[in-house]
């Protein structure tokens, strides 16, 4: 699975870090960064529960 997150409409909620730690960050201005856009399957989990709650619909999830 790979992550990809649009940094002009996350509004930078942290919901994502707080469902993935290891896949998101937030950059000084609150702003989503993501820190393993190529994720492994032990945290994909995780970063699927962080797709589905980020309030902005910032973060779209691609397949392999
Ligand atoms: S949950 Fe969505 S809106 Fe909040 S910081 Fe993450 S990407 Fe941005």
């Amino acid at each position: 699975m790979k992550i990809e997150a649009d940094r002009d409409i996350c509004i930078g909620a942290g919901m994502c870090v707080m469902n993935a730690e290891e896949v998101f960050d937030q950059g000084d201005d609150g702003i989503v960064v993501v820190l393993e856009a190529d994720v492994p399957p032990e945290h994909a989990d995780a970063a699927a529960r962080a797709v589905a709650g980020c309030p902005s619909g910032a973060l779209r999830r691609i397949e392999d």
